[in-house]
């Protein structure tokens, strides 16, 4: 035992069988393509459209502003105190991706996973350069030759060009974009944008260029517990054997009684980009992408048999055909019910808050130390933090004023010209002001009092409630 385990010692991963995915042509490749081609335009265009918010304002329409901590989408503005927003979004994600799942099986994972979108793109460029699977293969096994060199670095030069570019469309994300293209053109970046992009192009190339298949069966959460939304009733990449069994060559001509449809020409592995044989049933590497199911489908019109050999199909369904019984073709059912109610209820939620969203806000924050000042006249001084914030796209002006204390003043400390019916507070920032309220000696020693702010041209306000102390309690 110990001698056999020195001779072939356990390992954690499996050594990486190099896939070269043949070309494929039919529906789900199709649809692959249109997919692929409108998540890279919406990925390397978006950060260039732009969104008029008014001076002084970034007119990007998305943009995470990392110094000035905005977040901006379209005629969405998300400042960190809605940092709810964003959690709202991310759990919404999360379930229409549950849903899709129990829906469709890992569609995301086949057709839109930026894994997936990246390595096709990176066989494609292969392709061009090495030919398809058999050239790749061939030229991959061939001793180093000039025809080894050029093709193989053009394609890695390809790649490498490509990984600039996403790495670099990335963080126009985080930057006006032409601006920072500018400060790109003329090598200016700063460091912090010129590490993320190095960072990111390495990610690209190597994930999508040399570890692709293996993201997905050995880095990505998802893959492991998407099988918990699995059920009978979700659409999965299945290879009929009731009609496939028992497989074996076939010549044009010969009789199929007593033969399964499949001709073994193992079609459906070559162009899996998976490298997997789905006549094996499901595996966990499968990322529901079809190419088998339109390789197998070519195959049968070839030979002049019905497609559908391999399709996407449910388990019941798979049931109700080997019984003879009448397939249903409806895929809703009590759990993808309770996650259309969740995203109904989510999206109702976060659509009422952001109706909803003030753009007025009061923070008040009561000095610790010291907590009260006695004044020489025997009245008591409070002092407070305010934070204004105009959350509007336009300088505002506002008064600020107490309830729950008589005869009490406000005085703007630092500013003695200042009137707390005047604060003036720029445009889609926060107003920051040190205020002393000042009230008689005769007062509770822990007293609630209201803060209340009001813009001077609008009935926008707020209210926030805190304390003044007078003495030790
Ligand atoms: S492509 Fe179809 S016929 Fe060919 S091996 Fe696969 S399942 Fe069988
Ligand atoms: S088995 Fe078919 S659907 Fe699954 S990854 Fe391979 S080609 Fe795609």
């Amino acid at each position: 035992m110990q001698e056999s385990l020195e001779k072939n010692p356990l390992r954690l991963f499996s050594e990486q069988k190099i896939i070269f995915p043949k070309r494929v042509w039919g529906k789900f490749r199709k649809i692959k393509w249109i997919i692929m081609t409108c998540t890279l335009f919406v990925y390397y265009f978006a950060p260039w459209i732009r969104w008029d918010r008014g001076p002084q304002i970034p007119n990007q329409a998305i943009l995470i502003d990392m110094p000035n901590r905005r977040a901006y989408f379209f005629f969405i503005e998300i400042w960190p105190q809605e940092i709810y927003f964003l959690t709202g979004i991310l759990i919404f994600l999360a379930v229409a991706l549950f849903l899709s799942t129990s829906l469709v099986g890992r569609a995301w994972c086949g057709y839109a996973c930026p894994q997936t979108v990246w390595t096709d793109l990176f066989v494609w460029v292969e392709r061009i350069f090495q030919g398809d699977r058999n050239s790749r293969m061939k030229l991959s096994n061939a001793p180093i030759s000039f025809n080894k060199i050029w093709r193989k670095l053009s394609t890695h030069i390809a790649w490498i060009v490509i990984a600039i570019l996403t790495g670099g469309a990335w963080v126009f994300y985080f930057n006006d974009a032409p601006t920072l293209l500018e400060q790109i053109i003329n090598f200016d970046v700063p460091w912090s944008v010129l590490s993320w992009i190095v960072v990111l192009t390495f990610s690209t190339y190597l994930m999508a260029g040399f570890a692709r298949e293996q993201v997905c069966t050995y880095m990505c959460p998802y893959a492991r517990f998407q099988s918990a939304m699995f059920d009978r009733d979700t659409l999965i990449i299945s290879y009929d054997e009731f009609r496939g069994e028992p497989r074996g060559k076939h010549k044009a001509g010969d009789s199929w009684v007593n033969k399964g449809h499949c001709i073994n020409c193992t079609e459906c592995i070559q162009v899996c980009p998976m490298g997997i044989d789905i006549r094996q049933g499901l595996q966990m590497e499968c990322i529901a992408c079809g190419l088998c199911i339109d390789a197998c489908n070519k195959i049968m019109k070839k030979i002049n048999l019905p497609a559908g050999l391999i399709r996407y199909d449910t388990e019941k369904n798979k049931g109700r055909r080997f019984r003879n019984e009448k397939e249903k073709k409806g895929l809703l059912r009590g759990r993808t019910y309770s996650y259309l109610s969740i995203l109904l209820i989510l999206s109702a939620a976060i659509l009422y808050t952001l109706l909803n969203r003030s753009i007025l806000e009061l923070n008040v924050l009561h000095d610790r130390n010291p907590l009260f000042v006695k004044l020489s006249n025997g009245q008591i001084r409070n002092s407070y933090d305010i934070k204004i914030l105009n959350k509007s796209f336009k300088s505002k002006k506002y008064s600020l004023s107490i309830e729950g204390l008589k005869n009490s003043k406000i005085k703007i400390q630092g500013i003695e010209s200042l009137s707390s019916n005047n604060l003036p507070v720029m445009a889609n920032s926060v107003g920051h002001y040190r205020i002393f309220l000042i009230a008689d000696k005769n007062i509770e020693v822990r007293k609630k009092v209201i803060f209340n702010i009001k813009e001077l041209d609008d009935e926008i306000s707020d209210t926030v409630e805190n304390i003044f102390i007078s003495g030790k309690y």
